[in-house]
């Protein structure tokens, strides 16, 4: 009985240690096999967070679509816009929000071609998050186009960029090319109707008082002209970088001012306005470019007049100390600018129209674009606060090595 036992036990055991080698032996020619794969979802992750990478790099919104129209990929840009709900997982019509913004993928998905098209939304139908909502009307490209896939149906690709920023620019210049050749040719015109009255009459230059008051009327209309080419030269010097040779000087604030009120005296007159110069000392010595200077001072106190015509206008010149420098503001208590214009006005060529008739007013736009970079030149920077009707006031604060 013993011998049966101990061989029935040597042979358990000898099943053991063969067990124990077998596993040990099936482990080594896995390890490899176990190991590889390892290293390809290493390898798939890496790649996949190398392509996430370089599509959040984008700064349009990117999705993908597949053939049921679901979103299964999109980049930072798209979360960003579509938000604060993910796009992925969601159909493109409701991750878009609008059947307009959808249509060039709709087009893609039913002809299997490219589509891309400029889409004008008003003010209410931008995506949830885009830059500006509320400012107005946004420009969207929407680009589709069809993403071969190995074993299924094609995925679409659709590309959302916001143009809202070059639209406005584009209706700025076409809205300036209209002023600006309207603004020259009325004068011109007018010029030109009194040449030919002397021409086809010239009897009138010896009725001596009329010549002389037609020349006057000549005169102030040449005078308008000067001033809008003067101040496009002057606006595409500073642009070009002549700014950096400004003739630096030392003068008087309150003489540069003076100056400035009595070459606006008859406008001044005319609107029934008080122009109060309260600078925080007697002197206010400024270390500038006096010609630039007077530029700035007298757009900004010309604005102030000409936008309010209404009598009981007080325009300030303020002048104050401020951590080492100086401020100096323009403020009025007149018409004022909607706060939805002002991130506007320093613009070239914009104007506000909704609060006045521009008809009435002459002006092309070009004024306060001149006015920053004037300042810009000189190491300072210009803001405007507006409460309309109440008090708007420009605001120039300069360094103190530029005092
Ligand atoms: P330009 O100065 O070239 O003759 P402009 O005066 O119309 O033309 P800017 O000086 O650039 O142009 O001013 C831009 C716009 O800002 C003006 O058209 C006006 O609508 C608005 N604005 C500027 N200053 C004032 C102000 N003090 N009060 C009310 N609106 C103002
Ligand atoms: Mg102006």
């Amino acid at each position: 009985m013993l011998p049966t036992l101990i061989l029935f036990s040597l042979a358990i055991l000898c099943l053991l240690v063969w067990g124990l080698r077998q596993r040990v032996l099936i482990r080594r020619l896995l390890h490899p096999l176990h190991s590889q794969h390892g290293q390809n979802l290493r390898a798939l992750a890496s790649a996949r967070s190398e392509r996430d990478g370089l599509l959040n790099a984008f700064p349009d919104a990117f999705l993908i679509a597949d053939a049921q129209g679901i979103i299964q990929h999109c980049n930072q840009a798209a979360r960003k816009l579509l938000g604060p709900v993910s796009p992925t997982g969601r159909t493109v019509l409701e991750a878009l929000g609008d059947a307009r913004l959808a249509a060039p993928y709709l087009a893609c998905r039913n002809t299997g071609e490219p589509s891309a098209a400029q889409i004008l939304l008003p003010a209410e139908a931008a995506p949830a998050r885009s830059q500006d909502p509320g400012s107005g009307e946004s420009v969207w490209l929407v680009d589709a186009s069809p993403v071969a896939q190995a074993d299924a149906a094609p995925h679409i690709r659709i590309l959302l960029r916001d143009l809202s920023a070059e639209h406005q620019l584009e209706q700025i210049r076409k809205d300036f090319v209209a002023n600006a050749s309207h603004e020259l040719r009325t004068p011109i015109t007018l010029v030109d109707g009194y040449l030919e009255t002397f021409l086809e009459a010239p009897e009138l230059l010896d009725d001596r008082p009329t010549a002389l008051r037609f020349l006057g009327i000549m005169r102030k209309h040449t005078g308008r002209i000067t001033r809008i080419i003067e101040d496009m030269l002057l606006i595409s010097r500073i642009e070009s970088g002549d700014a950096s040779t400004l003739r630096m000087e030392d003068f008087e604030l309150t003489e540069c001012v003076q100056d400035i009120i009595d070459r606006l005296e008859s406008l001044i007159r005319s609107q029934n306005a008080t122009v109060v110069i309260q600078l925080h000392e007697p002197s206010v010595t400024l270390h500038g470019d006096r010609f630039y200077w007077t530029q700035i001072l007298f757009n900004l106190i010309e604005n102030a007049l000409k936008q309010n015509p209404k009598p009981g206008l007080q325009v300030t010149i303020h002048s104050e100390a401020r951590g080492g420098g100086l401020a100096v503001a323009v403020i009025d208590n007149g018409i004022g600018i909607p706060a939805a214009d002002l991130p506007f006005i320093f613009k070239r060529f914009y104007r506000v129209e909704k609060h006045h008739s521009q008809n009435e007013i002459k002006g092309t736009g070009l004024g306060l674009s001149i006015v920053k970079r004037a300042i810009e030149a000189h190491g300072g920077r210009i803001t405007c606060q507006s409460a309309p009707g109440v008090r708007t006031s420009f605001e120039i604060t300069l360094p103190e090595q530029e005092v």
